[in-house]
């Protein structure tokens, strides 16, 4: 069987890491000549919207999926007419948009930050009144690891925030005063069977995350399960399904979805029974679902703009190092590299140890 993907990055070459074990073929339809998941796939070196690499595309695959949110709705729609695409299109134009989104979370009963949608600037100011302050101004669509958004703190500020995120739609979100951020990767087949992997709780810094930590058995498990449940269902969702909250006490507040797999499931590849991307794959093309249990207690630590030693890296005992044969660039994700113990304390050493190498000593605060 051959999976198409949209976009060529490193989840479609983790996805095709993944899937060669269980005799998957893949393609991917990328415009970049580099694009990294190029050396292991069909690489179809075409705009997303290019009608014939579309059809090309259509021919050859069984199943199609995408690896990011912004893929055109058009192509995706053109698509589907022809051959199963999985998350179904319209999860994805749920997930695109910040104000449908969490218009979505709310409808379901989902907590969120209190959001506010903004046209221009007098709805700016109309969303400040109703959202207060501090907040975050975010673009509607096409934001991802902390672009297209401003932080605003007084009055003043709403001019130059407005100008920064490029005068689009946007919308205003409460700045919320999170104790923790958490997320779950779920998982529905095509058969409607659910699975959940235990929670992460992530680190971020400058919008990038930077560390996942799974957390086996933890309090918030639960609701979080519950409230990833009622968005599969209402979505009549297939495949991986990443939701990020930030935690303060018992409330989980969302943030956004991916209808994809995530950088905070990395973690599951060594420290899962089944890796997000075998499952995301069995979901897609009507297989069962593998055990999402985890096999210890897993740290991943991302690795951006440059690269560590990697020999030091290796020398660290069961460190597991991925690099995605990207070229290094300030605020770049271009690999990652994850550890898994039986002991929680022997994991916060090296984790300790991991950090140091890859932020230089003293790392970046430890919470
Ligand atoms: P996002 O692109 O929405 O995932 O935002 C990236 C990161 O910025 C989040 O993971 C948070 O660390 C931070 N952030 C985003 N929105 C808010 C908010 N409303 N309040 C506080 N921090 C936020």
């Amino acid at each position: 069987m051959r999976v198409g993907i949209l976009g060529g990055g490193q989840l479609a070459r983790m996805l095709a890491l993944a899937g060669y074990p269980l005799g998957l073929d893949f393609t991917v339809l990328e415009p970049a000549q580099d694009a990294c998941a190029g050396p292991l796939t069909q690489h179809l070196r075409a705009e997303y919207t290019d009608a014939e690499a579309l059809q090309a595309l259509a021919g050859e695959a069984d199943c199609i999926t995408y690896e990011f949110e912004n893929v055109p709705a058009e192509s995706v729609t053109r698509l589907d007419r022809q051959v199963h695409v999985y998350p179904p299109p319209h999860a994805l134009a749920a997930a695109r948009d910040r104000f449908l989104e969490k218009t979505l979370f709310n409808q379901l009963e989902i907590e969120t930050a209190p959001f506010a949608d903004v046209q221009d600037l007098d709805s700016l100011r109309a969303a400040v009144e109703q959202v207060g302050l501090p907040a975050v101004l975010k673009t509607r669509t096409l934001g991802y690891d902390g672009k297209g958004q401003a932080v605003i703190r007084e009055e003043g500020e709403l001019e130059k925030a407005w100008e920064s995120i490029g005068a689009v739609p946007a919308i205003l979100e409460g700045f919320v005063e999170f104790e923790r951020e958490v997320s779950l990767v779920s998982v529905r087949s095509r058969e409607g069977e659910v699975a959940f992997y235990p929670l992460a709780r992530n680190h971020h810094s400058e919008g990038i995350l930077r560390r996942s930590l799974s957390l086996d058995g933890d309090p918030a498990q639960q609701l979080a399960e519950q409230y990833a449940q009622r968005m599969l269902e209402r979505l009549d969702y297939v495949g991986v399904l990443a939701i990020e909250f930030f935690q303060i006490g018992h409330h989980l507040l969302a943030n956004e979805m991916a209808p994809r797999v995530h950088n905070s499931g990395h973690w599951t590849i060594e420290g899962a029974v089944t890796s997000q991307f075998e499952n995301h794959l069995r979901a897609i093309l009507g297989l069962p679902l593998g055990d999402t249990s985890s096999t210890g207690h897993a740290a991943m630590v991302n690795l951006i703009g440059e690269l560590p030693d990697t020999r030091e890296l290796l020398r660290l005992p069961g460190a597991h190092l991925h690099l995605y044969g990207k070229a290094p660039r300030a605020g770049r994700k271009i690999g990652h590299v994850t550890l898994v113990e039986e002991d929680r304390r022997i994991l916060q050493v090296k984790l300790q140890r991991l950090e140091e190498l890859v932020h230089g000593r003293g790392g970046e605060s430890r919470s």
